[in-house]
């Protein structure tokens, strides 16, 4: 078996994979390695999980050994397609790299610039970036790609689904010919294969196995809840969960809770709250901030449970969980895999709870046939009183706006989830994190440099065809991962396309409740293509005497 000494690492990387504890190099550390030592472009096909993030920064920190970084000209570059994914590849480097005096500068939205320009204008020798960013900070002219010489692409499947392809193509074409690549990504769609055709010479191609059975220490539990009533799902599906997290008592240390759709994150999120558990959710509409304060409070343990939608826990490095919770069955049955295997990690004992109502069968079959096994059907948890279909859902389930507007206790009284238009009818904030509940307010010079960051994105998004049609900014994409993982294209032939467009209607109704509740009367709909002509004729007032008279007395001119 190759260990770690046999990879020709400079020492003092060693020296820093030794204390992190790292016994033996995991089989894509093995076989990229070498080859990225020997100056070869790597095409690594491996997920999160695998150590494919020390099988680049390992490498990379020994060439990048020799050589001192020059103002405003990093000469390594990593891209991720979140903030978290570039935070998680910088603290990795930090702790690989402890025992060298190499610079990083890690450039992601949300941030504000100046800090990012004082490292950069220093010179860095690894950048660790989201290509919007990245590619902000280089139209303002504070960055040259000249003198990367090694450059790594981090999970590309996932910046191909964001949308980021055309920014990596412009990023490569700005970074110099000659530069050593290292590609990373779970699968190889046709668009990744073509990329990597062209930016790639001659790559090692290394492929780690992909992860289609769960680990044989977790425990595996399916709770099929049958609704009285189809509308009450949610409710139900809510008192499930409450109930098996209180029949797991103390066994449940941690635990991810994994929703399908990210407003139902915030509902889940918040109910569990008002019932008094320790909840925060992570979703990619959340502030960076909070969401940072978010991932350390779980990381630390002052967090107990964490609701997440795939995307935003998709990549995240959490050791130690001893439960997840679906609270949804996913349309993805790869999700499946990925979030069970957040839990019974490194030989550790987990368990994995799946709530699905009869709705979700055919996602069920599909994740059965991927795993190549039946979940084993659990009972309901004790404590668990099934909706009796009558009435409306207890007042502390019901999400605050729901609760307090007049005009929608008149309404049929459904049971919905929070919707981002809901913050605004609301002009409260939906999400109330415990352990990042303040939310800080950017300085107002940050604030300036956000909304330029926004409008110099959008402007550059302007006239691209991929997913321009929102009219979308990429910084704002970086932000909302979340969002993409309920969007995907598949995702909108299913079922679950009619409660979208009930989504859409409520929205609606829900707009119009806020304006009626203020007096502000009916919208103001837009004119549209018709513009009457007398607002586009021009006219000129000939100055009548009085007028003359005004002006000499006030003194003004012109
Ligand atoms: P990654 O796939 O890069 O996200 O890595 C997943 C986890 O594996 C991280 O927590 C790493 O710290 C850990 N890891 C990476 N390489 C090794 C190794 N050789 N031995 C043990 N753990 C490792």
């Amino acid at each position: 078996m190759t260990k770690f000494s046999d990879l020709a690492l400079d020492p003092r990387v060693l020296q820093a994979v030794t204390e992190a504890g790292y016994e033996t190099p995991t089989p894509i550390q093995a076989e990229a390695i070498p080859h990225a030592l020997q100056g070869r472009d790597v095409l690594g096909i491996a997920q999160t999980g695998t150590g494919k993030t020390a099988s680049f920064t390992l490498p990379m920190i020994t060439l990048l050994g020799q050589g001192r970084a020059r103002a405003r000209m990093p000469r390594s570059l990593v891209l991720a397609p979140t903030r978290e994914l570039a935070a998680q590849v910088a603290e990795n480097f930090d702790i690989y790299a402890k025992h060298t005096k190499l610079t990083k500068a890690l450039l992601i939205g949300g941030v504000a610039f100046g800090e990012q320009d004082k490292l950069i204008d220093r010179g860095v020798d690894v950048l660790i970036a989201t290509p919007g960013r990245l590619l902000d900070h280089f139209e303002r002219g504070k960055l040259l790609l000249t003198g990367v010489q090694i450059m790594v692409v981090d999970e590309a499947d996932r910046m191909l689904d964001m949308g980021f392809i055309p920014d990596i193509e412009r990023i490569f074409q700005l970074t110099p010919f000659t530069r050593q690549t290292m590609f990373y990504s779970a699968t190889m769609a046709p668009e990744i294969e073509r990329i990597t055709n062209t930016f790639l010479n001659n790559p090692a191609r290394i492929e780690v196995a992909r992860q289609a059975t769960a680990s044989l220490t977790i425990t595996q539990s399916l709770i099929e809840v049958k609704p009285v009533r189809k509308d009450r799902s949610f409710a139900d599906k809510r008192a499930v969960l409450r109930a098996l997290i209180k029949a797991e008592g103390e066994a449940c240390t941690n635990a991810i809770i994994f929703c399908n759709r990210k407003m139902d994150v915030d509902v889940v999120a918040k109910s569990l709250k008002s019932h008094g558990f320790n909840a925060a959710p992570i979703h990619g509409d959340l502030d960076q901030s909070v969401r940072t304060k978010t991932l350390d409070g779980f990381r630390d343990g002052s967090l107990h449970l964490l609701v997440a939608s795939d995307v935003a826990a998709r990549g995240l490095d959490i050791p130690a969980v001893s439960h997840v919770f679906n609270f949804d069955v996913p349309s993805h049955p790869e999700d499946y895999v990925h979030r069970i295997g957040r839990t019974g990690r490194a030989g550790r004992l987990g368990k994995a709870y799946t709530i699905s109502v009869p709705s979700d069968e055919k996602y069920l079959k599909a994740i059965e046939s991927l795993i190549k096994s039946e979940i084993p059907r659990g009972a309901l948890p004790e404590g668990y009183v099934p909706d009796s279909g009558e009435g409306r859902p207890d007042r502390a389930d019901r999400p605050r706006e729901d609760r307090g507007a007049k005009s929608r206790e008149r309404g049929k009284g459904r049971d919905r989830p929070v919707k981002p238009h809901d913050e605004v009818a609301s002009m409260e904030p939906v999400v109330a994190a415990p352990v990042a509940e303040v939310r800080e307010e950017p300085a107002r010079e940050e604030r300036r440099e956000e909304r330029r960051d926004e409008r110099s994105t959008e402007r550059r998004n302007e006239g691209r065809g991929e997913r321009r049609d929102r009219g979308e900014s990429r910084e704002r994409r970086e932000e909302r991962p979340a969002e993409r993982a309920t969007e995907r294209p598949n995702d909108r032939t299913n079922d679950r396309s009619n409660e979208r467009s009930g989504d859409r209607r409520e929205q609606r109704d829900d707009r119009r409740d806020y304006r009626r509740d203020r007096d502000l009367g009916p919208a103001v709909i837009g004119m549209g293509e018709h513009v009457p002509d007398f607002i586009l004729r021009s006219f000129a007032i000939k100055p009548s005497k009085t007028d003359d008279a005004d002006e000499a007395a006030t003194g003004t001119e012109g």
